[in-house]
């Protein structure tokens, strides 16, 4: 059935359990991969649906999975208890649109109440209203960070294929602000012959409202699997083009899993600019990430070509101790890095949207 509606099938779901990781590994009960990497991070996907279609993401005709199949509230926490009893630190609510899942607020609140470092949520920024953010805000949410790739609202409705529009979309940064939410960050796909001359734009609007501005390499991740080398615009044109407006100082972060640069304006200016460069320049050796999808797949990487269905130990009240091995051993079976441009590599079944990015 899931074939019949799925225009690019997913991934057969592998039944559990995953291979195991070494009994030292499971003794110490911590989530640890076979490349020595230590996981804290977690992305959490609470829908697969989606109000816009961006070009680099989904298609217009991508279908989305039953309801039925999507974890609900009580189980996303039952992963989450589990993964925090083996380090998660991080959590970041993400989709899909995350505002599009009917119960964001109960996540929120309920994810809230969890001993975590950081909870953090990545939105195309539909509508958000103050009130909203505050609400947020005090049940817990740290961060927000927005996806915007145009600042020309021509340009908007080609790349989302959406209602929306840029001035809503800054409408809701500027609300995540007065919500008291310090410092979102907006998430910039630089794509060649589309958004390459505005880069220096997205670096005064960071200026202007004092906040990041990110900017991420193109990956093949597109549902329509059009992604070509020769759309991805490298780091180092990106800086190239900032810089010819606005001179940047790097910042050195304290954060060594970051997986991105970060830049300060030499004139002193507020704002960051930060780039983002899995393509040109990998940093899967400091990834310190878990995904888990809408449906309850475990994927230890963005680019996994398999993955791990906690569903029928959801569903078969498996304990807090069962699910956290599970998620052991299939966190140890991350792979050493995504190997986009090495021979071989092969774009997962999945879009981004089908992910949680
Ligand atoms: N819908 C929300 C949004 O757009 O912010 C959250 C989910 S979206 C999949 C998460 C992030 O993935 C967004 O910042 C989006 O720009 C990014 N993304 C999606 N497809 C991508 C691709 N092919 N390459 C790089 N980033 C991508
Ligand atoms: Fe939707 Fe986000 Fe993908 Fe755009 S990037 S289609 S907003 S999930």
């Amino acid at each position: 059935m899931m074939g019949l509606l799925m225009p690019h099938p997913l991934p057969q779901l592998e039944a559990p359990p995953p291979p195991t990781a070494p009994a030292s590994t499971r003794r110490q009960q911590s989530l640890r991969d076979s490349h020595g990497r230590a996981i804290h991070d977690l992305r959490l996907s609470i829908t697969d649906r989606c109000n816009f279609r961006c070009r680099y993401c989904m298609e217009p005709d991508d279908r989305f999975l039953p309801k039925r199949s999507l974890l609900s509230t009580d189980e996303y926490m039952r992963v989450v208890d589990a993964a925090i009893s083996v380090g998660i630190r991080k959590v970041r609510i993400t989709g899909g649109e995350p505002t599009m899942c009917p119960d964001l607020d109960l996540i929120v609140r309920e994810l809230g109440k969890r001993d975590l470092d950081d909870l953090a949520m990545t939105t195309n920024g539909w509508r958000l209203v103050v009130s909203t953010v505050n609400r947020w805000r005090e049940d817990g949410l740290t961060r927000l960070t927005f996806s915007l790739d145009t600042l020309r609202e021509d340009r908007f409705a080609t790349i989302t294929r959406s209602s929306s529009s840029v001035f809503d979309v800054i409408h809701s940064i500027e609300n995540a602000l007065m919500g008291g939410l310090p410092q979102p960050k907006v998430n910039v796909v630089a794509l060649r012959h589309f958004n390459e001359d505005e880069f220096a734009d997205f670096a005064d609007l960071a200026r202007d409202l004092d906040i990041d501005v990110r900017f991420i390499e193109y990956m093949p991740l597109d549902s329509g699997r059009a992604w070509t080398r020769d759309r991805v615009v490298a780091e180092q044109d990106i800086l190239a083009s900032i810089s010819a407006r606005h001179r940047l100082e790097e910042v050195s972060l304290s954060n060594r899993h970051s997986t991105s640069r970060s830049y300060r304006f030499a004139d002193g200016a507020p704002g960051r600019i930060g780039i983002i460069a899995p393509v040109t320049r990998p940093f899967c050796g400091a990834c310190n990430r878990l995904r888990i999808t809408a449906e309850g797949a475990v994927r230890p990487c963005l680019f996994s070509n398999r993955e791990w269905d906690l569903r029928p130990l959801l569903r078969h009240n498996a304990t807090t101790d069962d699910l956290a091995q599970f998620l052991v051993d299939a966190v140890w079976t991350k792979q050493a890095g995504h190997g986009i441009g090495l021979e071989g590599f092969q774009q997962p079944e999945r879009g981004m949207s089908a992910i949680g990015g």
